[in-house]
């Protein structure tokens, strides 16, 4: 297994490590390979000077056994099959630690969203969900925002989907905008979950959130909220990065003002409270927590052992390779993997897709107690593995999803035999 394996050779790998250590049933383990099904989809869109753009649009089920097909749609150039494949895959596992009755999916459409305006992006989301207006359905996928997708972006396909069948649905999609049917806390909620684990850890070896210092790559969605969390919780956020550039400051960044700066500039490149770093120093800074929140496969037997944070906590879906995992593991490095830490995001999706279904809304308060509840089970669940079977906690959360999953499939048989 190398670096260079492409995410859904990471992925079916980690499953084949996953099914030895537990035993996995043969059929089980050869169903779960393969996703379930996948949808190629060609989105013409007529762009602002007139010309006609195909975009290639892809939505993956991978396991619909513990419930609907369930994951978010990325817009980005490198979106292939294969990613998506993966990604699905992840978001299997990624339900089932979390225990939320959902299978996985994934979706995206490769583009380049920063290139395009927002009626490009309108017209290309309508049509990407004309394609699959009789895929998606609030009791069969329900997709989501993920990489440079937004909660606009999510208001466009409940739209679509509602005007298709000729009234308002909220349940067919999640991290939607408040007033059409978006729950409170959802924006900021996988970083938020990634906080809770965080502090699980924390706890389990007596350390305090005032006391760290944190490097975060990635300043979207997760990224930003993560820091702002982990900040107003009394950690010390010393470099953030974005695709662009990085910045460092060893007494501390508010991330408030760097939100404003990259709103004005475009990047958090040039900020002058801080020092220039490229996004490889950031993962190298020394720090104590570090948050990789933007792509996948950025630390690598390349880099793994100079990583100098003692904790890693996967903001981003699949930042770690197997060769990399294997690594800080031997080194003794807190890993929470992308499954457990990011988990918070399809959680409070969960509890969106809840309140739409049920037409009856929740506070805040209860929204983040709920979604708490459940990541701290999570994580005591992983980390009673962790501990037993001396497995990385990227194999301790496999090992307690992919037992739900085979436990499911099992318990439902195989149709039509
Ligand atoms: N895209 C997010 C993830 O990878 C959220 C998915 C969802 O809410 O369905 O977990």
């Amino acid at each position: 297994m190398s670096d260079k394996d492409n995410a859904l050779d990471v992925a079916v790998r980690q499953l084949d490590m996953v099914a030895e250590q537990i035993n996995l049933d043969t059929a089980i383990h050869k169903r779960l390979r393969s996703p379930a099904r996948c949808y190629i989809v060609a989105c013409p869109v007529r762009m602002d000077d007139g010309s006609v753009e195909v975009f290639t649009g892809y939505r993956v089920h991978h396991n619909t056994s513990r419930g609907p097909a369930k994951g978010g749609i990325r817009y980005h150039p490198d979106v292939t099959l294969d990613e998506t494949t993966a990604l699905s895959m992840w978001m299997t596992w990624k339900c089932a630690v979390v225990d939320i009755p959902y299978g996985g999916a994934k979706g995206g459409v490769a583009c380049n969203p920063k290139q395009m305006s927002r009626g490009e992006l309108q017209h290309l989301t309508r049509r990407y969900t004309s394609e699959l207006v009789n895929v998606f359905g609030p009791r069969t996928d329900i997709p989501a925002p993920d990489v440079y997708t937004n909660p606009q972006i999510m208001a466009w396909i409940m739209d679509t989907y509602s005007m298709s069948i000729g009234y308002a649905e909220p349940g067919v999609v999640t991290g939607k905008p408040i007033p059409v049917g978006g729950s409170l806390g959802r924006f900021g909620a996988t970083s938020r979950g990634c906080a809770y684990a965080i502090y699980s850890l924390l706890e389990k070896l007596n350390r305090r959130v005032d006391d760290e210092t944190v490097a975060i790559q990635g300043f979207g969605n997760v990224g930003y909220n993560a820091a702002e969390i982990l900040h107003d919780d009394g950690g010390k956020v010393i470099a953030v990065s974005d695709s662009k550039a990085g910045v460092y400051n060893p007494k501390g960044l508010d991330p408030r003002l760097l939100a404003k700066y990259k709103a004005e500039t475009g990047s958090v490149q040039g900020y002058p409270d801080g020092e220039s770093i490229t996004n490889e120093e950031l993962l190298e800074i020394d720090c104590s927590i570090l948050i990789p929140a933007a792509l996948e496969n950025v630390i690598t037997s390349r880099n793994a052992d100079r990583i100098k944070a003692e904790i890693i906590a996967e903001g981003a879906n699949g930042p770690t390779s197997p060769d990399a995992d294997e690594i800080l593991y031997d080194r003794g490095k807190y890993h929470l993997p992308d499954v457990l830490a990011n988990a918070g995001g399809v959680t409070v999706s969960y509890f969106e897709w809840v309140q739409g279904l049920e037409r009856y809304f929740w506070t805040e308060e209860e929204v983040n107690s709920k979604l708490k509840g459940i990541m701290d089970r999570a994580f005591e669940n992983v980390w009673h593995i962790y501990q037993t079977e001396k497995v990385n906690m990227r194999m301790a959360s496999y090992m307690v999803a992919v037992k739900r999953v085979a436990e499911a499939m099992l318990l439902r048989g195989l149709y039509p035999q």
